[in-house]
């Protein structure tokens, strides 16, 4: 068993509720954390503890204890830039003047159909390492650039192996249902069902759906969430990017969280916020589309469990700063430190089925990080510019 500290503060957020909003935030200040291998064993003040821990690691700098971050949502696992897309829509492009051009999501799949496992994984890997350097320990990745059978596995491998290759927690999620591919003939989200879920059990648990008029129908998606759900996988719904439906759908089929929300209505917020499932904002996208921010404050408000992931992806939203995304979104949207900090840990959490990560309490995985400050509030005061200086996973430093 190890002591780490003193920590000018510690935020364990184990007393944060997991709904609604949120104004408090228990700080210890002079805390200390002891862990035993990859777990915590405890978390409390720095000069009580010394007494009862011989193997002490002494923090020598102003540091701030938090969980490490968990992005519930990102497409990490792919090939080619799409920064032609990028200076389209910054000269005013629309999305369809992008797609006539040879951009868009089918670019990606393209060239990710292209690049060999090798590629994706070594891909997939940067990417997290990259995060992982950044506080966020556990990370959610998409399939949806493969689009057929052999491209489809082959990206759930190559994260499958990226999460063997990097510290980092991967949680993989297949995404096949991300568009229509343009050169599948028949009913595509049927031979998803009964011809590629089948062989992707072994590969992951998570089954995911982009609701819109420019992918799949509230009606389809809405069948074939039941159908994925009753293959035992989970659920979750790319929902209400662009137009309102996919969230209540979600919802109905019991899905596991709603995803992306910016164009939800108000009777689509209370129904989150009344329902058991989380809604996770994606503010990268926002920045990388230039639209308006998912309406967090009123999610929160109407009591949703509000997580805050990237969307890391090559096309809207390719920054992939987790930090300085939730930072930037919340001062536009008015949510506190603890709303923040919650639905980067505990609150995301719960939209990956995780009940050992996300706070700092007894039994608890230790993926912690360190940001250089005495004061807690510096962190989203500099907008995501600072970053730990320590990051532990599983109780090893990064
Ligand atoms: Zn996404």
């Amino acid at each position: 068993m190890k002591l780490i500290g003193p920590f000018s503060q510690i935020l364990p957020l184990s007393d944060v509720p997991l709904r609604g909003a949120i104004q408090e935030l228990q700080v210890i200040e002079n805390g200390g954390v002891v862990i035993d291998k990859d777990r915590i064993i405890t978390v409390g003040d720095f000069e009580q503890l010394r007494h009862g821990y011989a193997d002490i690691l002494h923090i020598d700098k102003p540091a701030v204890l938090l969980p490490g971050f968990i992005d519930c949502h990102t497409h990490i696992c792919f090939d080619g830039s799409r920064s032609r897309d990028y200076a389209m829509r910054i000269a005013g492009h629309s999305y369809l003047d992008i797609a006539r051009a040879g951009g868009g999501i089918w670019d990606s799949v393209t060239k990710t159909r292209s690049a060999g496992i090798d590629t994706l994984t070594a891909n997939t890997v940067a990417r997290a390492d990259r995060h992982l350097q950044e506080g966020v320990t556990t990370i959610e990745v998409k399939s949806g650039y493969g689009l057929n059978f052999e491209d489809e596995l082959k990206m759930l491998q190559a994260i499958r192996l990226a999460g063997l290759q990097t510290k980092a927690t991967l949680i993989p999620t297949c995404l096949a249902a991300h568009m229509r591919p343009k050169d599948f003939e028949g009913p595509y989200l049927d031979w998803i069902i009964n011809i590629l879920l089948p062989e992707v059990h072994g590969l992951t648990k998570r089954v995911d759906i982009f609701i819109e008029e420019t992918a799949f129908s509230a009606s389809d998606a809405l069948l074939f969430l039941q159908q994925a759900a009753s293959l035992g996988f989970s659920i979750t719904v790319h929902a209400d990017q662009f137009t309102c439906g996919g969230a209540a759908v979600a919802i109905a089929a019991g899905a596991v969280s709603a995803d992306h929300l910016e164009a939800s209505d108000f009777a689509t917020i209370a129904q989150l916020g009344a329902a058991d499932i989380v809604s996770v904002v994606l503010p990268g996208a926002s920045l990388g589309l230039g639209m308006h921010y998912a309406p967090a404050r009123r999610l929160l408000d109407a009591g949703a469990c509000l997580a805050i992931a990237s969307d890391w992806n090559p096309g809207s939203a390719p920054m992939g700063d987790l930090l300085l995304q939730a930072a930037v979104m919340s001062a536009a949207e008015k949510l506190s430190a603890a709303e923040v900090f919650a639905g980067l840990t505990l609150r995301a959490a719960k939209a990956l089925h995780l009940s050992d990560a996300g706070i700092l309490s007894s039994g608890f995985i230790a993926d912690m990080q360190a940001y250089p400050c005495s004061d807690y509030r510096d962190i989203l005061y500099y907008q995501g510019k600072m970053k730990p200086v320590t990051v532990w996973k599983n109780g090893e430093i990064i």
